[in-house]
Order: C-alpha cells, then structure tokens, then sequence
C-alpha cells in the first residue's frame, strides 16, 4: 500500500485508485495526465504488457467519460529493446487511445532517445492529424533545431526545462541559462508551431509569459504540473486558463516518490515532517 506521505505525488496503487483521483481534479476543472510508472524495460515482455495496460486504461477512460489522456515514457514501451519494439507498442496504444479520442503523450527521456522519439512523434502525428503530443527539453542545445522541424506538425507540444542530466557538450548546465532558452523557446513555440503549446512548468515567470504570449499570438496553450506540486496554484489557474495534472501511477511508486523529495527543498521538508508528525 502507498503510505500517506507519497500519496501527496502518486494518484495509487491501481487503475482504479488513478480514475477516481482523475475523477477528482475534474471536478475541480483540472484535466488529468496519467502515467503508469515503470520504465527501461530490458526486455519484451514489460514492454508489452505496459502497453496492453494503457489500452484497457483508455477504454476505462473512455467508458467513465472523463477529461484524462496518456503520457508514456518510451523506456517503457521497449525502447531499451529496441526501436521497432518501441514503435509497434505505441503505435498499437495510439491507435487504440485515437478510436477513443483520448490523446497520447510521448514523455522525453535522456539525450540518447531524443531522436527515436522525435522521430515516432513526427510519424504518429501525422498519421492521426493531430491525436499526440510531445515533450521536448529547453535546456538540450539541439532543440531549437528540433522545434523548426516540428513547426509545421499537428498535435502539442509540452516545453519543459529538463530532467536529466545530460554532459555540457550537449546541454546548458547553468540554470539562467536555462530559464532563457525556455523563454525563448516558448516564444518560438506560440509564433510558429501549428498545434498547440503545454508550458510543462511550476514557475510562476514562465506561466505569466505563456498567458502574455497567448495574447500575442492567439495560439492555444494549456499548462501542465505535476501532482503534489503547486496544488493550490493548479486549483486557481484552472479559472483562468486550461490546467492539465500530470498524475502518476501504478506498483512502482517508490523511486518516483524518492526523485520528487529529492529534486526539492519543499519536498525534502515536507516528507520529514509528515514522518515526524
Ligand atoms: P524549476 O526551475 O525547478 O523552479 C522554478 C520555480 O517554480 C521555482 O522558483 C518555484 O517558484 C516554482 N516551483 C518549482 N517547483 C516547486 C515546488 N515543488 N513547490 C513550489 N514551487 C515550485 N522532464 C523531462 O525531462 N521529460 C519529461 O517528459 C517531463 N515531463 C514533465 C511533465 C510535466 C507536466 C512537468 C510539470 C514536468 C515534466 N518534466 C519532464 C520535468 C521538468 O523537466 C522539470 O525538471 C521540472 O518541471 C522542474 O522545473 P520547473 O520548470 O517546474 O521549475
């Protein structure tokens, strides 16, 4: 059972636990992403079986008629396999979640899968005009070059500071650094990208600047944080713009639940003192 402290980030053990919580934020106006944790399967059969999950997942979703959609890792559908792995299991989930009409995203993992995914999302985009979305991360020096060559592609695209860790040759390392390229990317995103933009982002500078380049440019957005963080902030912005939770689930809760108390003061404290109360 999850204990209550890593509730506050994991929306359960089960599917079912993962629709009441999306159950939840709609009522409160917030639309849920939902993930089944798991990831660098090194072999097939995981692979396939977190894909055959999703697909009952989006029949449940469908079948409940909640406002819920996907995000996917690609580890996770057998691109540590192999790339044909990879690609058959979320062609097999898309096409099954775009007869649903439930939306897809593809989750950026480290730098040495960039391509593959970019790639897989080019390809599915096309095919169901418009029914996924991608991540990308601000801080790889590649991805202005990769944002010009998705321009022109239905669907969304989620801007996101980064995760990973990737060496300097390949990556800004300094956070000022950082924060420009998002805010240069998230401009290059609402002047010319065909979709629409998800500021995948707590700050509160980048989601001002979003709701400032949405005037601008007209372009449709939505922002998107992650469950247990910035609470509050999610409830109130959902009066204002479109707020989507990214909320994770599923047995293999644990290193989630240790990489969010360890990303944050906040959340280093906040764990200490619910083990403490
Ligand atoms: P930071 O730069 O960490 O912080 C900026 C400001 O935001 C802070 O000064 C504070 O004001 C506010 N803030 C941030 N965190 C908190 C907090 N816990 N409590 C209160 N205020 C806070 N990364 C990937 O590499 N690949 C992915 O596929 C991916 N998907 C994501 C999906 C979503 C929906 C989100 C929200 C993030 C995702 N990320 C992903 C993670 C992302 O790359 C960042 O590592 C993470 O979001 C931290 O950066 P930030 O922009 O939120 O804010």
């Amino acid at each position: 059972m999850i204990p209550p402290l890593a509730r506050r980030f994991v929306a359960g053990e089960t599917t079912a636990g993962a629709l009441e919580h999306a159950r939840q934020c709609n009522e409160e106006g917030i639309g849920v992403i939902l993930n089944q944790l798991g990831e660098h399967y090194d072999r097939r059969e995981p692979a396939k079986e977190a894909a055959a999950t999703y697909e009952s997942l989006v029949e449940e979703i469908d079948l409940a008629g909640l406002r819920a959609c996907l995000s996917i890792k690609p580890s996770q559908l057998g691109l540590d396999v192999s790339e044909q792995l990879f690609e058959s299991n979320l062609d097999s989930v898309v096409t099954h979640a775009a007869a649903r009409d439930v939306f897809v995203w593809i989750d950026m993992e480290d730098h040495e899968t960039t391509d593959a995914t970019l790639d897989a999302f080019e390809r599915l985009a096309r095919q169901t005009d418009g029914g996924v979305g991608l991540c990308v991360q601000a801080n790889l020096r590649r991805t202005p070059d990769d944002l010009e060559r998705l321009a022109d592609l239905p669907g969304k695209i989620r801007l996101v500071k980064g995760a990973y860790d990737p060496p300097p040759s390949i990556a800004l390392q300094d956070k000022a650094e950082i924060n420009q390229a998002y805010r240069d990317q998230l401009r290059y995103l609402f002047e010319h990208f065909q979709g629409e933009v998800a500021v995948g982002s707590h700050d509160p500078e980048m989601i001002d600047l979003a709701a400032s380049l949405h005037d601008e440019y007209g372009t449709p957005y939505e922002v998107q944080m992650l469950m247990g963080v910035r609470d509050d902030a999610q409830r109130s912005l959902a009066t204002d713009c479109e707020v989507w939770q990214y909320a994770p689930y599923g047995g293999e809760w644990l290193a989630y639940f240790y990489r969010r108390v360890a990303e944050r003061k906040e959340n280093a404290l906040f764990a200490l003192r619910a083990i403490l109360s």
